[in-house]
């Protein structure tokens, strides 16, 4: 009998349910949105009761449509929005407060009370992270601030998780309280090379260790599925993080191989194998997947105005009406005719860094036209993005070889053919294009042995696109210096507070 797998997907704006076959294809897929919640500026929740509701529905309805038979469902994987913090109570399983989504910035004078107490390096080198509210660590520990809850999370009547801890503890039968390395590797709390929670910033956030989920491999049987759910008992066989799951489903096995995910923002993750690389450039470490206890690293890297560029054109700046137009566009000029658009309007990331940065458009002469600035706009999603590979190449010393797209604007060719231009290198984007679906369903399916391993994996892994570099070294070596130039004449412009 043919076998299913099964991703619940658990995303910041909705909760999916994809459901694959052996050839790893999308066989039927079904996602809800669930309501955000904006207390007062710059905070973010969710109801963790809504999320809940949505991915089972999700999960029932993604089996409804399929047609697929419960009996044929080998497995359910599980991946998540990342760092946004639940804490629940072990007895009647009730959130004690909403959901603390990653956005929120409400942590951030607790980020700076632990740089203040010289914990900056400290958490560098032991999470991998850069200090920043954006981790679960600071989130868990003004819950327990703000909500008194510090002597009941030391009696062990307390769990905190992530979405993937809070699904596992609702959806499988008897109640584990897990979460994955990957999803650990991103709470601040954690210490990526000894695999275990860390004791100094436990003590610097007085988080104890009662409240903590016991931390799993990526890929292994956690429980069966509460047989409520779909009529029958199913293994629920992975847990992982959103972008580590992407950097699995685009089959980046390898030390070297890397990912980048065009959506709103971008992000690109290199799998760096089993030793963690430390970035001299801004980048983050984080555990990649761990399998059979044996932990694959990565680097990370974020462009916080990807795609986003071109929602500003259509939206502000009205030059378009769909972002698909853009690559018409883009290709009927034959250069960028010395245009160049950097679009920090938040400030601009790794490797630079610089809060103070704000957007700019510069190199503007008389012949500067709308399709120039349109070009500009996707160029720098490009630029951006080659920016990171290249500070992740100096990090690990290694060559790019190639570049595995996905996301809403890895549709547009001009721009993937722009990024393999100046990156020098191959990029290819896949068949199936929900790469962090399929993550979770490969590394489920892995640990029941639909796939036999990570080689069989990689044969069933296909192609839609691969584009080479076209573009000649000295054109290449020109644009890339004007960007960079651009780049330095965009920085420190707002006063430094
Ligand atoms: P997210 O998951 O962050 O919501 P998606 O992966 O759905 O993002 O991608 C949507 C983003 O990609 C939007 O910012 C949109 O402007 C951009 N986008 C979508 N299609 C194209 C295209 N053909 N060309 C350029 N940008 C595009």
């Amino acid at each position: 009998m043919e076998k299913y797998v099964i991703a619940l997907d658990q995303g910041t704006t909705s909760s999916r349910a994809v459901i694959f076959d052996q050839q790893a294809r999308v066989v039927a897929m079904k996602s809800f949105e669930f309501e955000q919640i904006y207390p007062q500026p710059g905070w973010v929740e969710h109801d963790p009761a809504a999320i809940l509701t949505s991915q089972i529905d999700a999960l029932r309805e993604a089996v409804r449509i399929s047609g697929v038979p419960v009996e044929a469902i080998a497995a359910i994987g599980i991946t998540n929005q990342r760092e946004t913090t639940i804490l629940w109570d072990r007895e009647t399983g009730r959130p004690v407060y909403n959901a603390i989504v990653w956005q929120c910035r409400r942590t951030a004078p607790i980020v700076k009370r632990l740089c203040d107490e010289g914990l900056e390096a400290h958490i560098r080198r032991t999470t991998g992270l850069v200090p920043d509210a954006y981790f679960s660590g600071t989130k868990l520990c003004w819950l327990l601030d703000t909500l008194g809850l510090r002597e009941r999370a030391e009696r062990g009547e307390l769990c905190f998780g992530t979405m993937d801890s809070y699904l596992a503890w609702n959806l499988v039968s008897g109640r584990p309280h897990v979460t994955d390395a990957t999803n650990a590797s991103r709470t601040m709390l954690y210490d990526i090379h000894k695999n275990d929670w860390d004791e100094t910033l436990l003590k610097a956030m007085d988080i104890p260790r009662a409240v903590l989920p016991k931390v799993v491999d990526s890929s292994g049987v956690i429980g069966m599925l509460d047989p409520e759910i779909l009529g029958r008992a199913i293994p629920v066989a992975a847990l992982a993080g959103d972008q580590h799951s992407a950097l699995f489903g685009q089959g980046c096995f390898e030390p070297g191989m890397m990912k980048n995910t065009y959506g709103t923002g971008c992000f690109l993750l290199m799998n760096t194998g089993d030793e963690p690389a430390q970035s001299q450039n801004g980048l983050v470490t984080t555990i990649a997947w761990r399998i059979g206890g044996k932990t694959t690293y990565a680097l990370e890297g974020s462009v916080f105005v990807g795609g986003a560029a071109i929602q500003w054109l259509r939206d502000e700046m009205k030059l378009i009406t769909r972002a698909s137009e853009t690559e018409v566009v883009a290709q009927s000029l034959p250069d960028n005719g010395g245009v160049y658009m950097v679009p920090t309007f938040t400030g601009l990331g790794a490797p630079y860094w610089d809060m103070y940065s704000r957007g700019t458009i510069i190199g503007l002469t008389r012949g500067t036209g709308r399709a120039h600035i349109i070009r500009a706009a996707l160029e720098s999603i490009a630029y951006q993005s080659a920016d990171l590979v290249f500070a992740m190449a100096s990090d690990c010393g290694r060559k790019p070889l190639e570049l595995r797209v996905d996301g809403g604007a890895s549709a547009n060719q001009f721009l993937m053919q722009f990024q393999a231009d100046i990156l020098g290198c191959k990029v290819v984007r896949p068949a199936v294009i929900e790469t962090t679906a399929l993550g979770a369903a490969l590394m489920a399916g892995l640990a029941v042995g639909v796939w036999k391993d990570m080689d069989e994996i990689r044969r069933i892994w296909a192609v839609d696109l691969s584009l080479t570099p076209q573009m000649d070294e000295a054109t290449r070596q020109s644009v890339l210096a004007g960007w960079h130039k651009a780049v330095s004449r965009s920085m420190h412009w707002i006063e430094e507070q």
